[in-house]
This record gives C-alpha cells, sequence and structure tokens, in this order.
C-alpha cells in the first residue's frame, strides 16, 4: 500500500473524527483499480481474491449487488484510499473544524471535479476522477488545491457567492474566474511549502495569457506576481476583473499602458469588451435564430441590444 507523507504528525489521529462516505460505484472502480496495479501484498490479495468470489456466488442479483456495494465500501477504507483527501483536509483547521462528513464521487468529467461546502461546514463533498485514487501523491496535490477553495468560499472575507457558475455568468468568465483564483490558492500553497513556486507561476502565466489576448508577456507576468504576492481579492473583486479584462489591468497595474485584443462575440464576431450572458427574453430569442448558441457562451453589448429591441417589438431577429 501507498503512504502518504502527511507533513503534520497528528493529521492521521485527528482525520479518523471525519467520517468519509463513499459512493459504492466509485469505491469498487478505485479498489479494483488498486488491486490489478499490484499495490496489495500477497496475503492481502488473497483475501481480497477470495471475498470477491464469494460475491460472485451470490445468485440473487439484487442481493448481489448490494453485496459488492458493502465490499467495495469496506475496502475503500481499509486501503485507506481516501486518507490523502483527509490529509488535505486536516491542513485547513478552517475545514477540519467544522467538518463532520466526507462525501466522495465520481466527477463524470475532468471539469466536474471540485468540492462544495455547505454554509455551515459539517458536510464537505469532493467529486473528483475514479483514476486520481490510483496516485496518492498526486491526488494529495490535487486536493490540497482543492481545498483551498473550499477554504476561501467559507471565509465570509471572501464574500463567496454560492451557484455562481449555474448560468449567471458566461463560461469564458467564469472559466477566467477560476484561473485568477488558482493563482491566489496556489500562491498560499507555495508559502506552505506545498507547491514549488518557480513553475506554478509559470503555469499561471501561460494560462493568463490565454485571458488577456494581445497583452505583452511582461505585462502578463507583472500581473500574476501581483496577484501572487499581493492580498488575496474577494470574490467580488475576482468576478469583476473575469468579466472585464480591461479592469483586471487596470486595478492591477494602474497607471500602465497596456494594450490588448477584447473577446470575439460569438454571434457577430466583432472584438467586444462586453461579452457576457443576456436576460432570458433576449437569450430565448437568440437561441430561436441561433440553435447553436446557448446563454453562456454570451452575446456583446450591441447584439444584446439589437434583441432586446426586436423582443420590445415583439419580433424575430434573422
Ligand atoms: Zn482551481
Ligand atoms: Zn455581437
Amino acid at each position: 500500500m501507498h503512504d502518504v507523507n502527511l507533513h503534520q504528525p497528528s493529521a492521521g489521529a485527528a482525520a479518523a473524527s471525519i467520517e468519509v462516505r463513499v459512493d459504492p460505484a466509485l469505491a469498487e472502480t478505485a479498489v479494483r483499480n488498486h488491486a490489478s496495479a499490484g499495490h496489495m501484498d500477497h496475503a492481502v490479495f488473497a483475501r481480497y481474491r477470495d471475498e470477491l468470489d464469494d460475491l460472485y456466488d451470490v445468485d440473487d442479483p439484487v442481493r448481489r449487488d448490494a453485496a459488492f456495494a458493502r465490499w467495495a465500501v469496506t475496502w475503500f477504507h481499509e486501503l485507506g484510499l481516501a486518507r490523502p483527501l483527509l490529509a488535505a483536509i486536516e491542513e485547513r483547521p478552517a475545514l477540519s473544524t467544522p467538518t463532520r462528513v466526507l462525501l466522495v464521487g465520481d466527477a463524470g468529467r475532468a471539469s466536474d471535479e471540485g468540492v462544495t461546502c455547505e454554509p455551515g461546514g459539517a458536510h464537505l463533498g469532493v467529486r473528483c476522477a475514479v483514476s486520481r485514487f490510483g496516485d496518492p501523491a498526486r491526488l494529495l496535490s490535487w486536493a490540497r488545491h482543492a481545498m483551498g477553495h473550499a477554504e476561501d468560499t467559507l471565509d465570509p472575507a471572501f464574500g463567496f457567492e454560492p451557484r455562481w457558475d449555474e448560468g449567471a455568468v458566461a463560461a469564458p468568465a467564469a472559466a477566467r474566474l477560476h484561473r485568477l483564483w488558482d493563482v491566489t490558492v496556489d500562491s498560499r500553497l507555495a508559502d506552505a511549502g506545498h507547491v514549488a513556486s518557480a513553475p506554478a507561476r509559470r503555469r499561471h502565466v501561460d494560462a493568463l495569457a490565454g485571458d488577456l489576448r494581445g497583452v505583452d508577456m511582461a505585462h502578463v507576468e507583472a500581473i500574476v506576481d501581483r496577484l501572487w504576492t499581493g492580498p488575496r481579492p474577494t470574490f467580488g473583486t475576482l468576478a469583476r476583473w473575469s468579466a472585464r479584462t480591461t479592469l483586471l489591468i487596470e486595478e492591477v497595474l494602474p497607471g500602465r499602458q497596456v494594450r490588448q485584443r477584447p473577446d470575439l462575440c460569438p454571434l457577430c464576431r466583432f472584438p467586444s469588451e462586453d461579452v457576457g450572458v443576456p436576460d432570458a427574453d433576449v437569450a430565448t430569442l437568440v437561441s430561436a435564430a441561433h440553435p447553436a448558441w446557448s446563454p453562456r457562451l454570451g452575446l456583446c453589448g450591441r447584439c444584446t441590444d439589437r434583441y432586446r429591441l426586436t423582443a420590445s417589438l415583439g419580433g424575430v431577429v434573422r
């Protein structure tokens, strides 16, 4: 079995107070992957095989499925597959103190991976790809980053807005918000010695360069530098900057003359600094005229005005 360097001698003991509830299907895949990767010693593997054979002998399919689920969850716990997740929680008292139950589920797609905390913080939900359980060290790195977001969401000073990503924000701005937030999460992980600073900063410069089209690299580096070393922006500030990158540049690098190429509107294809999610009336008209378009792709201000005018006249734009 792999062991994880917890960095804190007390982490294992304190983590025992958090109950782990894992999705049985995820547990079964993780346990089977663990066995087929050869991580079990001989005696453990023999017992694993025997128990598995017994399960296949259960004739009633409903009872067999239930027995498989119980077996998978038991082995998931016995193999300590959630240990890296618990270790990442234990490193953050703001999370470990309120958390009573850790819910572990499968993320269908990479974009579904993440952490959700209820406002009181007693239940912490983690969704990740089952393949992550095959590499405890990488799972710990992933969890440390994810828990950085989780800790911020529980901090009143951060001003997190729950359900912010459920449609009110255009998809490009939401992705940009996550990338800006990532810089501040990783800078604090670097301070704690959990992330190598130089390669992480490089990654963030490359990622933000895609958001700041046409901005020269020295300025992109200066922005990442300020996000990395400066105080953590509030959620509202990150949201404002991600909606309008001109504001990000003006406020992070005040007084500098920085040029950038704005986003293209998905409808008219003109460069625009105000691509955003339109209101429901406008979205209905646009969807009728452009079936491939979805509200999250956003619309520029000129197109929004054009459809709003049409809506007010009760017509349809083609
Ligand atoms: Zn992140
Ligand atoms: Zn447009």
